[in-house]
């Protein structure tokens, strides 16, 4: 009953973060992905190929991919999902996007360097992942080792995976790595960013622990 309970927050907060990333620019169409792991280590998911996703669309699927309850199909990169909450148990909110500039860093091969200060302690430096054709194993393949010591990831040709130990931290990695994608393409255009120092960035970490 308390899951039950439990889930239907869930649902709702899947729903306003899928609305967000839509009206931010994060994604197009029906693009992208949103997901939970709820209490009784299932996965709430968004469905697969559509628009303005409501609670009693949510897929609720366990930790092999199997359906819980009958509904719509789970996304499609339900796979890459199952990946991340095995390999991470700190992890507890994904949000996968296609934000323009994260992914023409993705489609040049290029990682992100943490050249904003706030971004440093957010998500530090943000490799590419190998390329792997949506919605099938190789997508988690590609992924599986660099989530181990990353929060968000870019998807090379694809898009961006960003986690959190809940949604909305995850969301706001989102942001923060298209903000900082967008920040080094600029600074690309007056030349090409300065790189914070090692002793700037250890002296931020310091501050964090404090
Ligand atoms: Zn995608």
């Amino acid at each position: 009953m308390s899951t039950m309970k439990g889930d239907f927050k869930l649902k709702k907060e899947i729903c306003k973060v899928a609305e967000i990333i839509y009206a931010k620019g994060l994604v197009v169409a029906t693009d992208g992905n949103v997901s939970v792991r709820t209490p009784d280590n299932c996965i709430l998911i968004t469905p697969s190929g559509k628009r303005d996703i409501k609670v009693e669309d949510i897929v609720k699927i366990d930790l092999e991919g199997n359906i819980k309850k009958r509904a719509l199909k789970p996304s499609s990169e339900y796979r890459m999902h199952i990946e991340v909450y095995k390999k991470r148990k700190d992890i507890n909110g994904i949000v996968h996007t296609h934000p323009p500039y994260a992914t023409a860093f993705g489609a040049a091969g290029i990682p992100l360097k943490p050249i904003i200060a706030e971004t440093v302690l957010e998500n530090g430096e943000i490799p590419v992942a190998p390329y792997g054709t949506p919605s099938t194993e190789e997508v988690p393949r590609s992924i599986s080792k660099l989530i181990e010591k990353h929060n968000s990831l870019i998807l090379a040709h694809h898009g961006l995976l960003s986690v959190g130990r809940d949604l909305f931290e995850a969301l706001n990695r989102a942001e923060r790595v298209e903000f900082l994608a967008r920040i080094n393409f600029l600074a690309k255009m007056l030349g090409g960013a300065v790189p914070l120092s090692q002793k700037r960035i250890e002296k931020l970490i310091e501050l964090q622990h404090h």
